[in-house]
């Protein structure tokens, strides 16, 4: 069965609505000189106005770029929206379901599921980001919220889509707040994600799929997270936009 040690660990950065191109140009240029270890797999998720000087940044490394949306249709009258065709090329995974888009844009978890099947149709990775606010876990319904998000998505995938799917549990008490979560909250959470995968799938699939945390991870507390039997990396966000304590967190992965 695969362990922490056969699924490649996974960090990306999500940048959020932060950096103008300059400025994205040069906080990719400052990861870079980091020398993160080649164990790790490191995306950086730029605003979508930066991911193409981003991404000519980081060409012939081993980082990948991701994207912070999409919207499921190929073309068409949908102004302001990314299609997936847009970004081929360009960006290898994109995030999807992030809690700041369910909460603050109305996503609903079918316009997850719609968005995570176009991302795989167009042969790119999404990170599915699922997780329940401080009012559900305060109620008792945590499993039962991450449940749902999680099925929505991974009973329309094929198996050989999901099991090549990222998901990042992201409570959302914990984004942005600096509150994290537990390492046992987080690692509770994230084996009822892959059990939830695995009633879907199959434990085989579920075993394949690369779970990571995300919320408030920094370079003091990401050690204790990611070392974790079952964790397989960080979504991370503000801890992100400083090259040095990315890299701490990368390499707390490794
Ligand atoms: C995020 O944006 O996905 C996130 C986890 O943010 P932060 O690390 O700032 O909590």
């Amino acid at each position: 069965m695969p362990t922490n040690q056969t699924r490649e660990p996974i960090v990306a950065a999500n940048w959020k609505m932060n950096t103008t191109p300059t400025e994205g140009t040069t906080l990719a240029r400052e990861i870079l000189a980091q020398h993160l270890p080649s164990t790790v797999q490191v995306v950086l998720c730029p605003p979508a106005t930066s991911l193409t000087t981003v991404a000519q940044v980081v060409q012939g490394t081993a980082i990948s770029i991701g994207a912070q949306h999409v919207y499921w249709e190929t073309s068409g009258a949908f102004t302001g929206e990314i299609s997936v065709s847009m970004l081929a090329g360009i960006a290898s995974y994109v995030i999807v379901g992030h809690s700041e888009r369910r909460r603050l844009f109305g996503e609903t978890d079918r316009d997850v599921q719609l968005k995570t099947q176009a991302i795989h149709l167009a042969g790119l990775t999404p990170i599915v980001a699922v997780g329940e606010s401080l009012e559900e876990r305060d109620s008792g319904h945590t499993h039962t919220v991450i449940r749902r998000q999680v099925s929505s998505v991974f009973q329309a995938l094929t198996p050989n889509e999901a099991g090549s799917s990222v998901i990042a549990y992201e409570p959302v008490w914990a984004i942005g707040t600096g509150r994290n979560a537990s390492p046992d909250q987080a690692q509770d959470a994230i084996g009822w994600i892959r059990e939830t995968v695995a009633i879907a799938h199959g434990s085989d699939v579920a075993d394949r799929v690369r779970i990571q945390y995300g919320g408030s991870v920094t370079s003091e507390n990401c050690v204790d997270l990611l070392r974790r039997d079952g964790i397989d990396g960080a979504l991370v966000g503000g801890a992100s936009l400083d090259a040095t304590h990315f890299a701490t967190i990368v390499l707390a992965a490794a």
